[in-house]
């Protein structure tokens, strides 16, 4: 219940992945055989890739992941003097290069979503200044799974002339991809979301986007990312692309849907307890299929979280990012929701893989230790009296 953090390999991404570790080890820059092949299948990976994003080979970057991508986007492409706009809903990938970008004269405005989780389009909008270089917004949020306008805000960004930066880490494998169709200058993916090997992702890169490499050294990746390309790494990412691509033909998500909605309506039988996001008051929000984030009255999230691991459950009361960390999520801080509420709330995100007696269990284990805990928590021993 825990698929946001990361997922496993698919057996397919292994046996993919095995022989360029061993057999077939060349670098990809060397001039023999050995080093011919492994620039092949770097190559092919690359046309996989270029598939996903709907962009030309070229225009294909391989990295280490989301995090790189996000901060080469943003310390890459900014300079002294520019203006930013991101969301105070984005990863501490793009918050934190944001703060680094200030500290090299880069101005940031950081648009609030909604209630609902959502960015408005017309924010972002507002937020533009003759300076601005740069906007960053996340295709799909990691904590609640909404999925953000990016399409209406690379309108904005074209009529605007500003370069468009998607953090699509939690989008990718899970919604469609297409670089054209959002107008976008920059994408960031990462395999370990999308059930490849961690530590190697890719970015779409627009053909002449002024965007600087972080690493400088060899001429790897057309001078765009220096560093011996991690070949079994990207053929991992190519192969779990190369299923995420037919999963999504073959519905696994309208699948996961199901799932997940029983899921939540099941949780939210208990009392005090209700989705955060997905919805405001006039309209559903589109959420990717796997995600629910549900809030829980008179208890603290960290004990529930810890209670469901006693009983073989992973989930996440915030981003895995943060855990260790007491300050409750800035994603639902930033919707609106008071501290007490923010601590109380949990993501349950779903494996592809999940099944029905996957959730059958889940609901089982849930209401007992909810109850548990209410029983013996100070927070609900505090309220008691009170309505409800
Ligand atoms: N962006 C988002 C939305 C994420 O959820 C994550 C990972 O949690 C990242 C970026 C960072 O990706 P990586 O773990 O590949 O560095």
């Amino acid at each position: 219940m825990d698929a946001n953090a990361t997922t496993p390999l698919l057996p397919e991404v292994v046996e993919a992945m095995r022989p360029y570790w061993i057999e077939r080890f060349g670098n990809a820059s060397s001039i023999h055989l050995d080093g011919q092949q492994a620039h092949a299948v770097v190559d092919r990976s690359r046309a996989t890739l270029a598939e996903f994003f709907n962009c030309h080979d070229a225009e294909v970057v391989f990295n280490s992941g989301g995090t790189e991508g996000d901060n080469t986007a943003i310390i890459g492409l900014l300079r002294p003097g520019d203006h930013f706009v991101t969301t105070s809903i984005e990863h501490s990938a793009v918050l934190a290069a944001a703060e680094r970008a200030a500290e090299h004269g880069v101005e940031t405005t950081f648009v609030a979503p909604g209630a609902s989780g959502l960015i408005e389009p017309a924010e972002i909008q507002r937020a533009l200044r003759p300076e601005t270089r740069l906007i960053s917004v996340m295709l799909a949020n990691n904590e609640t799974g909404v999925l953000q306008p990016v399409e209406e805000i690379g309108k904005i960004a074209k009529a605007a002339g500003v370069f468009l930066h998607i953090d699509a880490v939690q989008g990718a494998g899970k919604v469609p991809l297409d670089v054209r169709r959002f107008g976008c200058h920059l994408c960031s993916i990462s395999a370990h979301k999308m059930h490849g090997p961690k530590g190697v992702g890719a970015m779409f890169v627009r053909r002449g986007t002024p965007v600087e490499s972080l690493l400088v050294g060899g001429s790897h990746e057309r001078r765009r990312r220096a560093g011996t390309e991690n070949v079994p790494g990207i053929v991992g990412l190519a192969k779990a692309t190369e299923l995420a691509m037919r999963s999504l033909e073959e519905g696994t998500m309208e699948r996961l849907a199901v799932l997940r909605d029983r899921l939540e309506a099941g949780i939210l039988e208990l009392s005090g307890t209700g989705v955060n996001g997905g919805w405001d008051r006039e309209r559903l929000v589109s959420r990717v299929a796997n995600t629910t984030n549900i809030w829980f009255d008179h208890l603290e999230g960290e004990a529930l979280v810890i209670a469901l691991d006693l009983k073989g459950v992973a989930v996440s009361g915030g981003s895995a990012c943060h855990s260790g960390a007491t300050e409750p999520s800035h994603v639902l801080m930033a919707m609106g929701l008071d501290k007490t509420r923010a601590r109380a709330s949990l993501r349950f995100s779903l494996l592809k893989t999940a099944i029905e007696a996957d959730v059958d269990y889940v609901l089982k284990v849930v209401p007992e230790a909810v109850e548990h805990l209410r029983a013996i928590s100070p927070v609900a021993a505090g309220t008691a009296g009170m309505a409800g």
